[in-house]
């Protein structure tokens, strides 16, 4: 028996160039003090998991570079229900792009961090932490209009620095190597959660043993062809 485990290309798109919108949703990162802190603390980590080798593995991909991070912003506009569904985020970041607090761009894919009494909709917090979708939307400008493919993420917040950046960067991971479904995954067997709908680059190497930490920041492993393991190791 063969231990070799491969994820595949399945010629979908991928996000070679990435640049990643992070998008802190509610009022309240705003209005309270210790929202704001913690929200201080979420930015100093990603900086720091950016300007890191975290990603690098993923250039055997297609050649996928290392995504950049741009400017964090915060959406205080946008509703922001404690029980929210696809629809809400879906409006969390095109209503951002309307008033041009955010940029659009073909290569851009958004992930809201919401605050910690907002949960997602019909999903149990104790299963699902986050994940990741795309949309169609019909952007207007120049007096054009375009129908564009919009790829976003999003975290479930239990007020916890590690959890949300061990999330986070699986999030990342799998929106640029899968943005659409139809990029670079592996079968079902890699993964231990039967229940997954695909098995992806970070779902594989989801057990407590498979994260590690740099410069002090939890972040997910991921699966490197390669390496023939999780990485970074
Ligand atoms: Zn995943």
């Amino acid at each position: 028996m063969s231990s070799v485990k491969y994820v595949e290309d399945h010629g979908g798109r991928v996000l070679d160039n990435s640049k990643i919108q992070i998008i802190f949703w509610g009022k309240k990162w705003e209005t309270s003090s210790s929202k704001k802190i913690f929200r201080n603390q979420i930015k100093f980590a990603l900086c720091k998991i950016f300007v890191s080798d975290y990603f690098i593995k993923l250039n055997q991909y297609r050649d996928i570079h290392k995504p950049s991070l741009l400017k964090i912003v915060t959406n205080t506009v946008s509703k922001a229900p404690d029980s929210f569904s696809d629809r809400h985020m879906q409006h969390a970041i095109v209503d951002l792009i309307l008033n041009k607090t955010v940029a659009y761009d073909h290569d851009t894919a958004f992930i809201l961090i919401p605050t910690e009494d907002m949960k997602l909709d019909c999903e149990d917090p104790e299963i699902v932490d986050g994940g990741h979708d795309f949309f169609s939307y019909k952007l207007r400008y120049d007096q054009q209009e375009t129908i564009v493919t919009i790829p976003f993420g999003y975290i479930i917040n239990f007020n916890d620095i590690d959890q949300i950046t061990l999330t986070i960067t699986h999030e990342i991971v799998e929106i640029v190597t899968n943005p659409e479904y139809d990029g670079i995954y592996g079968h079902l067997g890699m993964c231990k959660y039967a229940e997954d709908q695909q098995c992806e680059l970070a779902d594989i190497c989801e057990t407590s043993s498979d994260s590690v930490t740099i410069s002090n920041t939890l972040v997910s492993k991921y699966w490197s062809n390669i390496d023939q393991k999780c990485v970074p190791s």
